[in-house]
């Protein structure tokens, strides 16, 4: 079978880079899934978390690279303390999580290890994983690549960032992001259907879609729920969240929140559109609190 580390294409960056021979493109991993951070967490939406927590494996790097990453101590390629993982320890880490109790497995921002990680999952199944199975992502993700996921996965958690191409090429360097995620989310839809809840009110299957509202976003944020409220209303979830905490990187628009109001009036326009599957997270749980100490 073709080695897709070893003409990466994984992604919309399509590099061609040779990682089984060490190489590395955009995403700056090599070609085998490497883990910062695995643990029950508590911070996913409660329909995730429940009260058990969600079972989170963090994998290093990201194909998208936002220049105002959340997560940035270890988006941003090797960290030099993660853990190089094969489809065995991490079919083992995810059944381990699910004898702690865990709602679901969690695999955060995984695309780029898809078919290691798609293989991982297989392999859980099979030695009885039976608690759904979440891909956590930023929404810059190929169909083809999202196809190896299909069967394995029951949730899918993408981003929809932006619907702007100025604001996607200037904070992303992805010009093409809307369309890109919009076929993506599509697809996500295709393999998982609509919502749908167990009798513990935890997801068992569906698309949440989240939205980080960013400063001096707001219109850009409008367009967003605009196309995620008419293509598929309350077949998916939408997750409004306002977190967003300026990194020590960023500059000018970036280097502060995104007012209170503006978020409110966020949060009323969704609602004005019939969305009631929907998450609206609280200002003032904004912060850095929100991100995992991934240094712990
Ligand atoms: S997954 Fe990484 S190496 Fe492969 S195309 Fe995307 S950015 Fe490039």
């Amino acid at each position: 079978m073709e080695d897709l580390f070893a003409n990466c294409n994984l992604c919309p960056r399509k590099c061609g880079a040779d990682r089984t021979a060490g190489k590395t493109g955009f995403c700056g991993m090599p070609g085998y899934p490497v883990v910062n951070l695995i643990k029950l967490h508590y911070g996913e939406e409660p329909i995730i978390s429940g009260k058990n927590g969600s079972g989170t494996v963090f994998f290093e790097g990201c194909s998208l690279g936002c220049v105002f990453c959340q997560n940035y101590t270890i988006s941003r390629g090797p960290t030099g303390h993660g853990t190089a993982m094969d489809k065995e320890s991490l079919s083992s880490a995810y059944l381990k999580l699910q004898d702690q109790g865990a709602n679901n497995i969690n695999l955060v921002t995984p695309i780029h290890f898809a078919p290691a990680v798609a293989d991982s999952v297989a392999l859980a199944k099979s030695r009885g994983l039976n608690i759904p199975v979440a891909v956590n992502c930023s929404g810059y993700d190929l169909v083809r690549t999202l196809k190896l996921f299909d069967g394995l996965v029951d949730i899918y958690m993408p981003d929809m960032k932006y619907f702007s191409s100025s604001f996607s090429s200037e904070y992303s360097h992805a010009s093409d992001y809307f369309s890109v995620c919009c076929s993506a989310i599509d697809e996500m839809v295709r393999q998982t259907g609509s919502i749908k809840l167990g009798e513990d009110g935890m997801l068992k299957k569906g698309v949440i879609v989240r939205h980080l509202i960013l400063p001096g976003g707001l219109f850009d944020s409008k367009h967003v729920l605009d196309y995620l409220t008419s293509r598929y209303g309350n077949r998916i979830y939408i997750s409004l969240m306002s977190q967003y905490t300026p990194m020590p990187s960023c500059t000018g628009k970036l280097a502060k929140r995104p007012s209170e109001r503006s978020c409110s009036s966020l949060a009323d326009y969704l609602a004005s559109k019939g969305q009631v599957n929907a998450f609206i997270q609280e200002y003032d749980s904004s912060g850095k609190e929100m991100i995992p100490d991934f240094n712990a």
